[in-house]
Formats: structure tokens, C-alpha cells, sequence
């Protein structure tokens, strides 16, 4: 005999939003979380902020094997649907740059929000649970360290891989697995990008200085700024370039943006020509980087003594910076997990497997990554409220 209608493993941002979504259809769920704590990753989230969606929002600032899959869950549940609900709760909010929404409070706020809409439909949350093993006959048994329960449905939203100190587990993986799904290659996403032994030569004593710049890799470019740390490059832009970044690839940085510095040093030529180039650019970019681009790939002297080739070949090293990053962060620091539960498994309208009747994958344990911005906690909220129509 079942003794719910909907488990729902991981009390994350997409498991409390199924579980509420179910909730208020009358249907009896049970969440399970094997942590102390429900939302971990909300709490941490946007600097503890929560850059909770984004005004912007759009499907092809998604990643995913399948670019379609996401569409339809994005558009059932919008930004727009969360925003009324954060006003619903009276959560006050701001806008900040590229449509992020962030709380002007704190992440917590968000996580209420969601613990009191469950609470409101009667939602069973259980903490410090550890799934043991899962069968299924007519219904799914979910044996735990502390009860078996029987349920109809089965949501599994147990996140991705990173961050593993704060509870992430590849557990939704497992269960893929374990019902035959696909499940597709993993790499940390949004994470800092490490540099080669030569550029950690180069480069590793700039640590702490950040720039604006614009970066691109594999046909994406992004603008935002970039940080200098002892073992490579992180920072918005860099956490962007990364979800498209593959082992191998080089990164190219162009640490200028605004300006054309090949007609900027001709300016100068006639404007200021005994001034050393390093000083003029380092007017431009942090003096620091500026000698050390100089230092490695030209020579410094005043500007007026640079020729026509030379003045293109100053402008390219710093318009058009190469690097071939050694590797990234890691899930330590990722902000997400690219790859994941193939979504040719499942229907992108409920989120059921095609293959298991009763069985949902939702969140980030799929293979859709946002890009930075509030992206990943709207498929959050998207996946788990429409799987929550469902199941
Ligand atoms: C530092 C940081 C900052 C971020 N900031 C933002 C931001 O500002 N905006 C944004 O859009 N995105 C942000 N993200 C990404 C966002 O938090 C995630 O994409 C989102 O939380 C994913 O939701 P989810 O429900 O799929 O997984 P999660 O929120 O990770 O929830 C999964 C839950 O499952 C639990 N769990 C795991 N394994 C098991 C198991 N075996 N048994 C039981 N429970 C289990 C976990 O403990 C967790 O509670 C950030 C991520 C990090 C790491």
C-alpha cells in the first residue's frame, strides 16, 4: 500500500518548488533531504543574495544537449511567475545588471518562501535522511535510514556535483542508471578556469586585479569583468566562457574592449609621442598588466618609435589575449554541473522518464545549464513546478 503520492528526493530549489506545486493539488508528499538543512545552495546563492531569476530571461542562454527541451517548462513557469510570488511574499528585490534579480534582504527570504508554501499544503519534509535503496513493483519503495516509504510518484531533484561540502551527490545520476536512462557526460559549469604551468609562470603574481574585458571560446563571447587569482582566471565573464569551454580549448581575451588601440597608440603618436607606451596603456588598463604584457610579448620605448606593424602587433596582444587553460575549479567551487540525466529521456511537458512510468528528474541533475544570472534557479523553479502539475 502507498503511503504517499509524490517522494520528492532533495529539498533543493527544484524539489521545494515540485513539492509545494504537488502540495496545492491535493496531492500527499513527502520530501526527503539527507542533509541537516533544506537549501543549502539558495542560502548560498548570489553572494547570499539569490539572484533568484532574470528579467531577461531567454532559451538560449541555456545549454543542453537538446536546446528545445527546455522551452516549455521556461514558458509554463517564467521568471514572471516567480517574481509574483517572491511580491506574494512580500519579498523586496532589485535589479541589477543584465536583468539579475537579487533579494534586497538576504537568501533566506527565498527559502522561507518556499518552506511556508509547502507548510500551507501540507507538505512532509524529513531531513537527515539517507535513501538506502529504491524498488520498484506497482509503486516505488524508497527504503531510507529510518522508514520505507511507498509512493506513486517518484521526483528525483537531487541536484549536480557541486559543491559536495555543502550536501551535492551524484545520487540522481545513480538512479538514472539504475532504470536504464542515459545519463550524459558531467564537467563543473560556471567555475574559475586554471592556468598551464607557463601562464601560472606569467601570470600568478597579478592575483587580485580585475579588468573589464570581453572573452570568447568555441564561437561564445561574453562581457564582464575578469579576475586575476594565484591559479588562473575567474570572475563573471570567466564563469560564463567555462559552460562552453571544453578540456583543450583556448580561451581568448581581449582586455580592451572599448577601446581600438592600434588607432589609440596613432592618437598618441601626435598627441604625447615621448611618453613610453607602458604608461600610456597602463592609463587605459591596470598599469601592472600593462608592464607585463609589454615585458613578455613587445619592448617598451616612447610611442612616436613604434611603426605601423609594431603599433598592430601591441594592439592584438592585448585585444586578443591566448590562453589554454590547464583545467577549472573544480565542483569545489563550480556553481553547477553541465551534463547530466539526458533529456531524451524524459518528457520536457512533465518531466517523466519515457522509459519508467512514475519516475521524474528535475533541476539541475538534468542536462539543461543556465548561464549566470539567475538562469539556473529559474530552471529550478520551471522544472519543478511544472513536473509538480504532474506527478
Ligand atoms: C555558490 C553558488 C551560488 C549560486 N548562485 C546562484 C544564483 O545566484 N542564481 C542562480 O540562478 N543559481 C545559482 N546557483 C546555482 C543554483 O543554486 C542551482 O542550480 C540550483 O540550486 C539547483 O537546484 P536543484 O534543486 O536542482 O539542486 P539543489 O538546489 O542543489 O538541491 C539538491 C538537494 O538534494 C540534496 N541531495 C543530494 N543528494 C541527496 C541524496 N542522496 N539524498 C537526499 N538528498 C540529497 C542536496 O543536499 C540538496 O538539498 C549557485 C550555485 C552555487 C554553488
Amino acid at each position: 500500500m502507498k503511503n504517499y503520492d509524490v517522494v520528492i528526493i532533495g529539498a533543493g530549489a527544484s524539489g521545494l518548488m515540485c513539492a509545494l506545486a504537488a502540495g496545492q493539488r491535493g496531492r500527499k508528499v513527502l520530501v526527503l533531504e539527507h542533509t541537516e538543512r533544506m537549501g543549502n545552495k539558495i542560502l548560498i546563492s548570489g553572494g547570499g543574495s539569490c539572484n533568484f531569476t532574470n528579467l531577461y530571461l531567454k532559451s538560449e542562454h541555456y545549454i543542453s544537449g537538446n536546446p528545445h527541451f527546455c522551452k516549455s517548462a521556461l514558458s509554463r513557469f517564467s521568471q514572471h511567475n516567480f517574481i509574483s510570488l517572491a511580491e506574494k511574499h512580500n519579498i523586496s528585490y532589485q535589479q541589477r545588471q543584465l536583468g539579475q534579480l537579487f533579494c534586497n534582504g538576504n537568501a533566506v527570504e527565498i527559502l522561507n518562501l518556499l518552506l511556508e508554501e509547502c507548510r500551507l499544503s501540507d507538505v512532509k519534509i524529513q531531513n537527515r535522511s539517507t535513501i538506502k535503496k529504491i524498488e520498484k513493483d506497482n509503486y516505488f519503495t524508497v527504503m531510507t535510514n529510518s522508514k520505507n516509504y511507498v509512493t506513486e510518484s517518484l521526483v528525483i531533484a537531487t541536484g549536480g556535483l557541486s559543491m559536495p561540502t555543502i550536501g551535492a551527490t551524484g545520487f540522481g545520476y545513480e538512479v538514472a542508471g539504475q532504470f536504464g536512462l542515459k545519463v550524459l557526460s558531467r564537467q563543473p559549469g560556471l567555475v574559475p578556469l586554471t592556468f598551464s604551468n607557463n601562464d601560472l609562470e606569467n601570470f600568478s603574481d597579478l592575483s587580485g586585479i580585475s579588468a573589464d574585458a570581453a572573452v570568447s571560446c568555441n564561437g561564445q563571447s561574453f562581457r564582464d569583468s575578469i579576475l586575476f587569482t594565484h591559479r588562473g582566471v575567474s570572475g563573471p565573464v570567466i564563469l560564463q566562457i567555462s559552460n562552453y569551454w571544453q578540456p583543450g580549448d583556448e580561451v581568448i581575451i581581449n582586455l580592451l574592449p572599448d577601446v581600438d588601440l592600434a588607432k589609440t597608440i596613432k592618437q598618441w603618436q601626435k598627441e604625447r609621442p615621448k611618453t613610453e607606451l607602458k604608461n600610456l596603456i597602463g592609463e587605459l588598463i591596470t598599469r601592472r598588466v600593462a608592464n607585463r604584457w609589454l615585458e613578455l610579448w613587445y619592448y617598451n620605448k616612447p610611442v612616436n618609435q613604434y611603426k605601423e606593424k609594431e603599433i598592430n602587433e601591441v594592439a592584438d596582444i592585448f585585444h586578443a589575449w591566448h590562453i589554454r587553460p590547464s583545467g577549472t575549479e573544480g565542483y569545489r567551487v563550480a556553481e553547477v554541473t553541465r551534463g547530466g540525466v539526458d533529456t531524451n529521456e524524459l518528457s520536457s511537458k512533465t518531466f517523466e522518464a519515457r522509459k519508467m512510468k512514475g519516475l521524474y528528474f528535475i533541476g539541475e541533475v538534468v542536462d539543461v545549464t543556465g548561464w549566470l544570472g539567475g538562469y539556473n534557479l529559474q530552471w529550478a523553479w520551471s522544472s519543478g513546478f511544472c513536473a509538480g502539475q504532474f506527478v
